[in-house]
């Protein structure tokens, strides 16, 4: 009972593959009616698709979420037919990212800024009046491992998902007085795209460092995004979980080995 989310919409952006995707699965499997973004709207539409194919319901919209227009649209259309959005995953996130002596550097700090850290702002903007009117909401945003130490060599990473934590503590504060809760899950390295570009060495050194010796699947994070996201953890609030496998901080100066 305490998984059922039926008759719930929750959107959850960044959902075409990897972790957002296993995330929008389990609460489809649990009775929601998922709205499953991405920016890429072909895989947020196969998701969808194979959302729909195991008998619940959604819809898959391609949006960017760092345009706050784009948002705003998506939003009216998913809440068109099911009214309010009661739990908003903000899953969208972007690996690029250097050393800061990197002379792409600029653009990088305004690409994680902008996924990371706007996208999920337009996307709070966008649902929290309706979550305010019912009285009821839940937001869980998806940090990092970069949130526990700076990983290094990836600053405008780690700055994103810092103050996409940042504004979770804040939000928690304010937000829970309105009966929404905030919360964060801070994934260790899972297997998905942004972890297959990791050279032998870096992976091996992830390994080696790693109580439970493995990568999180996108599972092992789902479960704990469902969790912060449904009644079993209706006392958690501004909380940070961390789904790492107890991982141990690596030599991130040789991460671009
Ligand atoms: P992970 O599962 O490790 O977070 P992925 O790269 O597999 O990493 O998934 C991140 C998802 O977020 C991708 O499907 C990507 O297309 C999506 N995404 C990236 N930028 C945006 C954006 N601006 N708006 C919506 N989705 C985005």
């Amino acid at each position: 009972m305490e998984y059922d989310f039926t008759d719930q919409t929750v959107l959850v952006t960044g959902a075409g593959r990897g972790m957002g995707k296993a995330a929008a699965k389990k609460f489809a499997e649990n009775g929601a009616s998922v709205v499953v973004n991405d920016l890429d709207a072909e895989v947020a539409e196969s998701t969808a698709a194979e959302i729909r194919a195991s008998g619940a319901d959604a819809v898959g919209i391609g949006a960017d979420v760092s345009d706050e227009a784009e948002v705003a649209a998506m939003v009216e259309t998913a809440t068109d037919e099911s009214g309010t959005i009661d739990v908003l995953l903000n899953n969208a996130g972007v690996g690029d990212a250097g050393p800061f002596l990197d002379e792409q550097y600029d653009d990088t700090f305004q690409l994680n800024l902008d996924v990371h850290l706007h996208g999920s702002l337009n996307c709070i903007r966008e649902v929290v009046d309706g979550m305010v009117e019912q009285g009821y909401g839940k937001i869980v945003n998806t940090t990092s491992i970069h949130t526990k130490n700076a990983v290094g060599m990836s600053p405008a990473y780690d700055v994103g998902k810092f103050s996409l934590l940042g504004l979770t503590k804040s939000l928690a504060l304010e937000l829970g007085r309105e009966g929404i809760r905030v919360n964060a899950v801070a994934p260790g390295w899972a297997d998905t795209r942004m972890t297959d570009e990791f050279s032998d060495a870096v992976t091996q050194q992830i390994l080696d460092n790693n109580p439970l010796g493995r990568f999180a699947d996108p599972e092992d994070v789902a479960n704990a995004m469902v969790f912060l996201a449904s009644p079993a953890s209706d006392y958690v609030n501004g909380h940070e979980l961390r789904v790492d496998g107890g991982q141990v901080p690596i030599d991130s100066w040789r991460l671009d080995d």
